[in-house]
């Protein structure tokens, strides 16, 4: 785990309200450690300022970059003025503040809770998660769509690879339910994240039972029973076939927008069935990889 900075840098970004997901999803991608947004807005300003909280002041270049980025796969204006704003925040009490709110979610038979959380088990796997300064807390709804396709379709004994682990939520539902024995991998292109996705993983108790490697699905070789991908639909596009030939059974795609649910899914191979699951602007797709979904399999 990483020390705790003296200091902390802001960036604050001022759009209008259905603005705010976009500017959240950016300097999410930018490795902020949290963000909030302005919940009482100066009267008459039409304005919400979106704060993210970094350890390191971020390249202003980035912090452009994925603002542009995120502009695009919102298709909002491609003019818009974002107003950012580089801040030092001396106090850190705004983490404590946010730790407030952060509540515990379930999906299925997952809890994901923060360390400090106490939760009661019923029954339920509590998934530990330290906020920190990778994707995956479990308050996203494409985490939580995935939480969703996995507690339905992956099964106990059953090997599991997640492209794009972040904080490695995902590999670690899927190892605290995996039973004995069964190969349970996770990469991520960000090495930060695997080493993130690490401790998160010890702290849940399954450190031993996860393959983690820094890089892609070229850095982990092999088939696996179920594959998650948890990107975004332009990652997804380009490495589609390759993610569809490493799911023997079922590929869980998500980080698709509503609005782009139909050029991921008209990218499938024909016969494979599928089914979307929807929150808010989000989709995830479970593709049906395995017997009965795919053409060669159905062949005599
Ligand atoms: N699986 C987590 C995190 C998803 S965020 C969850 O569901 O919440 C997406 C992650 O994918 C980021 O950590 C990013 O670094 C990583 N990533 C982006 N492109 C990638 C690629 N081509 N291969 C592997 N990981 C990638």
């Amino acid at each position: 785990m990483k020390a705790k900075p003296e200091k902390w840098y802001a960036v604050s970004v001022s759009v209008p309200p259905d603005h705010v997901e976009a500017v959240e999803f950016a300097l999410n991608s930018l490795d902020s450690l949290g963000s909030e947004v302005e919940m009482f807005p100066q009267s008459g300003s039409a304005l919400l300022t979106v704060t993210a909280y970094f350890s390191s002041l971020p390249d202003g270049s980035s912090v452009e970059a994925e603002l542009r980025n995120a502009a695009h796969a919102y298709r909002l204006s491609p003019d818009l003025d974002f107003n950012v704003r580089h801040t030092v925040v001396e106090d850190q009490d705004w983490l404590a503040e946010w730790k407030k709110w952060w509540k515990p979610v379930e999906i299925g038979r997952f809890v994901i809770a923060a360390p400090w959380h106490s939760v009661e088990g019923d029954g339920h796997v509590i998934i530990r998660i330290e906020p920190n300064m990778a994707f995956g807390t479990g308050t996203h709804e494409t985490t939580q769509l995935c939480l969703a396709a996995i507690d339905a379709n992956y099964q106990s004994g059953q090997s599991m690879l997640d492209v794009g682990t972040g904080t490695g939520i995902l590999a670690i539902a899927a190892a605290m339910t995996a039973g004995d024995g069964a190969r349970i991998a996770a990469v991520d292109t960000d090495a930060d994240a695997i080493a993130i996705a690490r401790t998160n993983a010890e702290l849940n108790a399954v450190g031993g039972r996860i393959e983690f490697s820094a890089g892609s699905l070229d850095a982990v070789k092999g088939r696996f029973d179920v594959v998650s991908a948890n990107l975004t639909a332009d990652v997804i596009l380009p490495i589609l076939a390759d993610l569809i030939d490493r799911a023997a059974v079922k590929l869980i795609l998500s980080g698709i927008l509503v609005e782009q649910e139909e050029m991921v899914t008209s990218a499938l191979p024909k016969p494979l069935s599928h089914t979307v699951t929807r929150a808010g602007e989000w989709v995830a797709i479970v593709v049906e990889t395995g017997p009965g979904g795919s053409l060669h399999l159905a062949r005599p």
